[in-house]
């Protein structure tokens, strides 16, 4: 029970008569990375902000390390890291002001170490709106977990930045869960929910129509795992019959096969080339990706 960081019960929220919001559950666990997917308008931003105790649920238990955001709102965000949009930072503001004055905040010494890390040490005399983009970011960023807390919420974190600066930021995300921290993030990068989180909540029109690791949630659909094996005899002819695959074709030395159910095939082909003595050079097998299993769930539910 301990382990739950936050809990999420038959959460709603309307704004006059649009229900943003409608009878959303989930928990997260301390030391998760959870995700928040969903198309533009899902009620991600919603959810996370009722979480920060920034916005009032209409109704739902809530609770966020123990605390009732929509009392304790205070109390929490001393104890939680929002990462800041841009918008929400003074323009002359330097990045040095930025954090000395959000350190002091929270009393403790600035935490220049951080902004090192994050590559800002040259920066620190540099107004706000001179910042590039990804120094924006990477600037919330540090701010966000100046103050150590136990959870942090990271709205679109690596949204316009190019590969090397979401690279950078994925990496410190990782050292942030090593160090025990628990994540919130929403995301419209697949890839990059696919790589970092340990579960996902997909969120459409603002309910929750899928829930899981990605694995979970990429196994549970109707696509085709590619099933790709390299022999060095290559004995898996045309002739081969292979169960529960539906299509395959030839692509340089591999032999790729389009699987229902990957674990059949795959021991099939290696029952095959073993009794023909044909040895294994390489076996890779690639599920459907998480953006597949999303399209195909909210176009699913949108036809319904
Ligand atoms: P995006 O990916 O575009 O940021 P989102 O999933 O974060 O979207 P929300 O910002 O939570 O979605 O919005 C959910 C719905 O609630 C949208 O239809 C939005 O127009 C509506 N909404 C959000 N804030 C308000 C508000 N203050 N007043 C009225 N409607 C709002």
């Amino acid at each position: 029970m301990d382990d739950k960081i936050v809990q999420v019960q038959h959460l709603r929220k309307a704004y006059a008569n649009y229900v943003a919001i409608e009878d959303v559950n989930f928990d997260v666990h301390r030391g998760e990375i959870f995700g928040l997917l969903g198309p533009n308008g899902a009620g991600k931003t919603t959810t996370l902000e009722i979480l920060e105790g920034l916005r009032q649920p209409d109704a739902g238990f809530i609770r966020v390390l123990s605390l009732d955001p929509s009392r304790e709102a205070h109390r929490l965000q001393n104890l939680i890291g929002i990462q800041l949009q841009a918008s929400g930072m003074p323009d002359s503001i330097t990045v040095r002001e930025a954090m000395d004055f959000f350190c002091a905040y929270h009393r403790i010494a600035p935490r220049m170490d951080l902004l090192e890390r994050l590559e800002l040490q040259e920066k620190l005399n540099t107004q706000h709106y001179m910042l590039s983009t990804g120094q924006k970011r990477r600037l919330a960023l540090a701010l966000a977990i100046a103050h150590k807390p136990a959870l942090i919420f990271l709205d679109e974190p690596t949204a316009a930045l190019d590969v090397i600066s979401r690279s950078e930021l994925h990496a410190v995300i990782r050292e942030l869960q090593d160090e025990g921290t628990t994540i919130i993030l929403s995301s419209h990068d697949m890839a990059e929910v696919e790589k970092l989180t340990s579960r996902v909540a997909i969120l459409l029109h603002g309910e929750i129509v899928a829930i899981g690791t990605p694995n979970e949630l990429t196994a549970t659909g109707a696509g085709l795992t590619k099933i790709s094996i390299h022999t060095e005899h290559s004995s898996l002819n045309e002739d081969v019959n292979v169960p529960a695959v539906s299509q395959r074709m030839l692509k340089d030395e591999y032999d790729v096969f389009f699987s229902t159910d990957p674990a059949v095939t795959v021991s099939a082909l290696l029952d095959y080339i073993k009794a023909h003595q044909d040895p294994l050079i390489d076996l890779r097998v690639e599920r459907p990706s998480l953006e597949e299993r999303f399209l195909e769930i909210t176009t699913q539910k949108e036809m319904a």
